[in-house]
């Protein structure tokens, strides 16, 4: 009896171990992957991975989508004299980052990030310069390729476009959707069914009452772009639940201090 006994204490004492640990992972998701201490290009499937080998709590990345309606992964419009919206896949994949790769498809990028459980990718819908249809259409796409490759668990998404933040939740009730403009008070996000914010840095110093605010209201509470110590230790000490950053390896290296 007491031996069994013991035997389960231990696997309850494992169990409570193993929820520990997560309850410990780290708040740090690299802004367009880990790119800058690693030297390979933002947004490249590189960085994506530089981001999990680091066990980043997430990696986040931009999308467009091609004048043939492919989803594409880069942060602006343009690269090089080739603007996004208005080439085809075939003529972006002229274009060649330092490292070899073309500009990957959100496709490959999210196969990319498959079959690893740590990292989430934060995957930002970019606002088109072709009108709201246009983004209202990419939505459509991101959250149809996700599905596709049933990686809802491992993909949360953010956006400037309120409308676009709208979208994704009734597409999937069950998405994770910021809302990135700063400009939207935390009560209101909640009216709205979006699930959580993630404003400039300068916004949240402005508004430190959203902070709880956001926190009473079960809303998550994300920061970009937070690149220097003492602004890292800051939103560390406010126990923020994603710290977005171009120096994950700071960021990391002061997670671990402050647990
Ligand atoms: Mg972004």
């Amino acid at each position: 009896m007491l031996r069994k006994l013991s035997g389960l204490l231990l696997v309850a004492a494992l169990t409570f171990s193993g929820l520990d640990s997560m309850a410990q992972k780290n708040t740090v998701v690299a802004h367009r992957g880990s790119w800058k201490n690693t030297n390979v290009p933002q947004n490249s499937i590189a960085s994506l991975k530089h981001a999990i080998d680091q066990g980043c709590l997430g990696s986040e990345f931009d999308v467009h989508m091609t004048a043939d309606g492919i989803p594409v992964v880069n942060h602006d419009h343009t690269e090089g004299d080739l603007d996004i919206e208005k080439v085809t896949l075939a003529e972006l994949h002229q274009f060649k980052h330092k490292n070899g790769e073309v500009i990957p498809t959100l496709e490959s990028y999210l196969l990319a990030g498959k079959g690893q459980k740590n990292t989430t990718l934060v995957l930002e819908i970019k606002t088109s310069r072709l009108g709201k249809a246009r983004s209202l259409e990419l939505t459509e796409k991101c959250v149809a390729l996700v599905k596709k490759h049933k990686m809802q668990k491992m993909v949360d998404y953010i956006a400037f476009d309120y409308d676009v933040c709208k979208k994704v939740k009734e597409l999937d009730a069950k998405a994770h959707i910021a809302y990135l403009n700063g400009d939207v008070a935390p009560a209101k996000l909640k009216e709205d069914k979006i699930d959580g914010l993630d404003y400039h840095h300068s916004v949240l110093r402005k508004n430190e009452n959203w902070i709880q605010e956001a926190k009473d209201l079960k809303l998550t509470l994300n920061v970009w772009t937070v690149n220097k110590k003492e602004d890292m230790e800051w939103f560390l000490d406010k126990k923020f639940d994603f710290i977005t950053t171009d120096e994950p390896e700071l960021l990391l290296e002061l997670s671990k201090k402050k647990k």
